[in-house]
C-alpha cells in the first residue's frame, strides 16, 4: 500500500490551526507536541510543517533547512524535556512508516519518549 500525503490527516489539521495541540516547541519548519496518548512519562512528537508522509519522504525531499530546523528542535525537545544525555537518563527516538511500519498518522513525526527505562522494541 503506498501512502500518499492527505491533508485531512490529523498533523496537518493540527498545523493549521484546526485542532489544538500541547505545544513544547517550534521552529520556522518543525512542530514538537505531546503525544494525546503517552506511552511514556515523556511523549513528544515532532513534525515537520512540510507536507511529508514518512521518513523516507523527508530524508528524500525535504530541504536542507527544513532538515536541520527538525534536527535541532528534536534536540531542543531533548534539553526541554529534561531527557538528554546530559542528564545520564537518555530516551527512545523512534518513527514508524507505512504498513509494516504500522504508522497511524500519515504525516511523518518521530516519537521521543523518555522519563523511565523503555521496554523491548518489539514483543
Ligand atoms: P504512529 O503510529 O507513529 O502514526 O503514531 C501516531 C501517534 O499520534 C500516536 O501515538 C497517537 O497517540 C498520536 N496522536 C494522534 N492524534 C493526536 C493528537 O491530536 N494530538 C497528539 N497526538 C496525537
Amino acid at each position: 500500500m503506498a501512502f500518499t500525503y492527505d491533508d485531512s490527516n490529523i498533523f496537518a489539521r493540527i498545523l493549521r490551526g484546526e485542532i489544538p495541540n500541547d505545544t513544547v516547541a517550534q521552529n520556522d519548519h518543525a512542530l514538537a507536541f505531546r503525544d494525546i496518548q503517552p506511552k511514556a512519562p515523556r511523549h513528544v512528537l515532532v513534525i515537520p510543517k512540510g507536507r511529508y508522509v514518512s521518513f523516507d519522504d523527508f530524508a528524500a525531499n525535504a530541504t536542507e533547512a527544513e532538515i536541520t530546523a527538525f534536527m535541532r528542535l528534536c534536540a531542543q525537545v531533548c534539553t526541554l524535556e529534561g531527557i538528554g544525555l546530559e542528564t545520564g537518563e537518555g530516551f527512545r527516538a523512534i518513527t514508524n512508516a507505512g504498513t509494516h511500519g504500522v504508522q497511524e498518522v500519515p504525516h511523518f513525526h518521530l516519537h521521543i519518549m523518555g522519563g523511565a527505562v523503555m521496554g523491548p522494541m518489539i514483543g
